[in-house]
């Protein structure tokens, strides 16, 4: 089969523009699925050949999949997709699904996550098991707190008794050690064709309130009682100091090199390393993304680290695309279909 006889697919919301319009840019044929009443980007824009209406995402294995084996498409994971069936219903996806779904299983596991990156040698925020011990300012986050809505700052465990009576009965939460530094996303690509990774680029989040407060004095702060929070609203390009790289390269090495040894097929495809860069330049990583993240969606005409590699604009979504053409015209295409 030629590359053309796939469609990409994918569901429209998080980085659907930059995975449909890298895929058309590759020469493939597009298709997106909309939420009813929310496709009025993906048609202003043009990137979906086809655009098909649902009532919900989570109706995937009834609306959706059916009509992905028949268009022969591969769905491109994006992190709305994870949200909307769950990681483990991942798993039970028939369609042609572009990348590892076992490695899943690790990334959506907090503690499976915690022991695949500290062995492959990542520096991770302290976890506090219990309240009592909360001996410096920590970050409680709540399992499956969309955007990092909800999140909160305690720094004592008197301080975070008095806090958590805001979420009665919520006791699906972690207590992490609050790193003061600024927040850096790493985006990587790794391919299983070449053995090669990329650097794709680096962003920050833009979150409210948190990258307001700086805004107002500190007293203004106190009398309006304001608490931290860090809803995510949108994604900021960074640019690293070039004397960083040869750490962030290594890091992602050795993530993709401890993911063969866990999984069968290990991690390929994007990636995300999300952490916060001390006073000291120690890099803590706080959460892994195997998959597209939208913090790659300002670099839609590529970045200034694809600028180099490419004499082309090569964003993640089309790098993705990429590589499922060369996969297919290799005949590799079932090594990078989970
Ligand atoms: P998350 O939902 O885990 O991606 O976290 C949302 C935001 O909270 C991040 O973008 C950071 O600004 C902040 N954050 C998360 N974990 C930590 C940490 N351990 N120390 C400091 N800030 C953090």
């Amino acid at each position: 089969m030629s590359f053309s006889d796939y469609t990409i697919a994918t569901l429209g919301s998080h980085s659907a523009l930059q995975i449909l319009k890298g895929a058309k840019d590759e020469g493939f044929k597009t298709l997106v699925f909309c939420e009813k009443g929310k496709s009025v980007a993906y048609k202003s824009y043009k990137v979906a050949d086809e655009i098909i209406e649902v009532d919900s995402f989570k109706d995937y294995f009834k609306e959706i999949e059916p009509v992905l084996i028949e268009r022969n498409a591969i769905l491109i994971p994006h992190g709305s997709i994870i949200n909307a069936i769950g990681a483990t219903n991942a798993t039970n996806i028939k369609a042609q699904y572009y990348g590892s779904k076992e490695i899943l299983e690790w990334e959506s596991d907090r503690s499976k996550e915690r022991v695949w990156l500290s062995n492959a040698g990542l520096k991770l925020p302290k976890i506090f098991t219990s309240p009592e011990e909360i001996d410096r300012p920590v970050i409680i986050k709540f399992h499956g707190a969309k955007g990092g809505s909800g999140y909160f700052i305690a720094n004592s465990p008197e301080e975070f008794f008095e806090r958590i009576k805001e979420y009665p009965g919520d006791d699906d939460y972690v207590i992490q050690e609050y790193i003061v530094g600024v927040p850096i996303y790493a985006h990587y690509f790794y391919s299983p064709l070449t053995q090669e990774l990329e650097i794709m680029g680096f962003d920050k989040r833009y979150e409210s309130n948190a990258d307001s407060i700086g805004r107002i004095a500190a007293k203004d702060q106190l009398d309006a009682n304001i608490h931290t929070s860090y809803t995510i609203t949108g994604n900021i390009p960074v640019v690293v100091r070039e004397s960083l790289l040869p750490m962030f390269f290594e890091f992602g090495e050795n993530v993709v090199a401890e993911a063969k040894k866990i999984t069968p097929n290990g991690l390929f495809g994007p990636f995300c390393l999300e952490g916060i860069m001390d006073t000291h330049l120690n890099f803590y990583v706080f959460e892994i993304s195997a998959r597209i993240v939208a913090g790659t969606n300002p670099y839609i005409d590529g970045s200034p680290y694809t600028a180099l590699r490419y004499d082309e604009p090569m964003s993640t979504g089309r790098r993705i695309a990429r590589e499922i053409k060369e996969a297919v015209q290799k005949n590799k295409l079932s090594s990078i279909l989970g």
